[in-house]
């Protein structure tokens, strides 16, 4: 991690009213900018993304988020949503049209690939490949306008080569665009490997304390132009002001929180590999050693979301190691301080079958000797 980036997130508050020299930016809730003349709002409204108009479409809060996402990133720009559903879902629109075909690599998050099937109904074709050492060219097609990955993928964690990929797609003037939750814009850079546009869900490690929703996009500024007027501005899925001092809060506090998060991680993993209840562990770390490129090149560091799969994982044993857990309290999300455990299993969510006895943890900021301590006891009630 890199110190620039820390001081990025803990950036003092320049925009208006900055004077007193609050530690906290101030949360402008308001719904609209009046002006001083019907002139000046003519022209402010004629470049609603560089003004403040209404707060639908920017509000001051919000956009000293959206300056340090993008200054994180290494983007020209971003824009922020109510959640990392608005930001995909914006995102697809504005860029594809009908007779458009856009290919999924990875175990893309099942929500994304649902709404891409929503978009069938309007013209737009899909593929989905499951496979990281897939041939790119091979499901290529001429009509291919986006190529749309997660690497880690948040499932099983595969990584994917992403400078080879994107390669291939600005040779063939395809977009791509990669979902980069699990990393946080801390542990991987993917504009700086080719790729067009970052997608966040804000409400997984940089949220961090599970109390907000949001999303965001990052990347040229022509491009965060197009989503503002075409996706964002449309569909209203608009972040608050009170939601981005709560994303600020978090944002803070990451890069402390990610070393923490990493280090209960580790040990955890080795804890895990060697169990022998547990059949593969599936995390960058445990899979990569640190001199494969993949992980040396792309990740600086790595988060606390992994899954495990069960020795003899039926249904039963699954259910019965999950409820015996009881640091690891049960729910979907991840990325929050607290540890969380649910099935790797989303019946009709995901592209291809997971592994059988999938479980899936998220490390959180307890301490590894309690997590180690509660998953000991958890595995010990399988053993009767
Ligand atoms: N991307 C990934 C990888 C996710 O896991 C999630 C949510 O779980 C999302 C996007 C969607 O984010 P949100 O829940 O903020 O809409």
């Amino acid at each position: 991690m890199h110190d620039i980036d820390r001081q990025i997130c803990m950036a003092a508050w320049d925009g208006p009213g900055a004077g007193p020299g609050a530690v906290a930016p101030p949360v402008f809730q308001t719904s609209l900018f009046t002006k001083p003349s019907f002139a000046e709002l003519a022209r402010q409204q004629a470049a609603e993304h560089e003004h403040y108009v209404y707060s639908r479409g920017t509000n001051p809060t919000v956009a000293f988020l959206e300056e340090r996402l993008a200054l994180l990133e290494h983007g020209e720009s971003a824009k922020c949503f109510a959640s990392g559903m608005g930001a995909i879902g914006a995102t697809l629109v504005a860029l594809l049209s009908a007779g458009d075909h856009v290919l999924f690599l990875n175990n893309v998050y099942g929500p994304t690939l649902q709404l891409a099937q929503q978009l069938r109904r309007f013209g737009v074709e899909h593929t989905i490949v499951t496979e990281p050492g897939a041939d790119l060219e091979e499901h290529l097609r001429d009509n291919t306008a986006l190529v749309y990955l997660e690497s880690p993928g948040t499932q099983l964690m595969k990584l994917l080569d992403l400078p080879a990929i994107t390669a291939v797609t600005r040779q063939r003037g395809i977009r791509t665009v990669i979902d980069n939750t699990w990393s946080t814009p801390l542990f991987q850079k993917p504009l700086d490997a080719g790729v067009d546009l970052v997608i966040h869900s804000l409400t997984k490690y940089v949220g961090g304390h599970s109390d907000v929703n949001g999303g965001a996009v990052v990347g040229s500024a022509e491009d965060i132009r197009r989503i503002f007027y075409d996706g964002y501005l449309l569909f209203g899925a608009t972040m608050s002001a009170m939601e981005a001092s709560l994303v600020l809060r978090g944002l803070r506090t990451l890069p402390v929180r990610l070393e923490q998060h990493e280090r209960n991680a580790v040990q955890v993993i080795d804890y895990l590999c060697d169990h022998p209840a547990v059949t593969a562990v599936h995390h960058p770390y445990a899979n990569h050693s640190g001199d494969d490129p993949l992980f040396r090149d792309q990740l600086t560091g790595v988060t606390g979301l992994l899954s495990l799969e069960l020795r003899d994982g039926t249904d039963e044993r699954v259910e019965r190691f999950i409820d015996a857990l009881k640091l690891f309290r049960i729910g979907i999300s991840w990325g929050g301080y607290e540890s969380l455990v649910s099935s790797g299993q989303r019946p009709g969510k995901d592209p291809a079958p997971m592994p059988r006895g999938l479980i899936r943890l998220s490390i959180g900021l307890e301490g590894a000797n309690a997590q180690i301590a509660d998953l000991d006891q958890a595995f010990a009630t399988l053993a009767d």
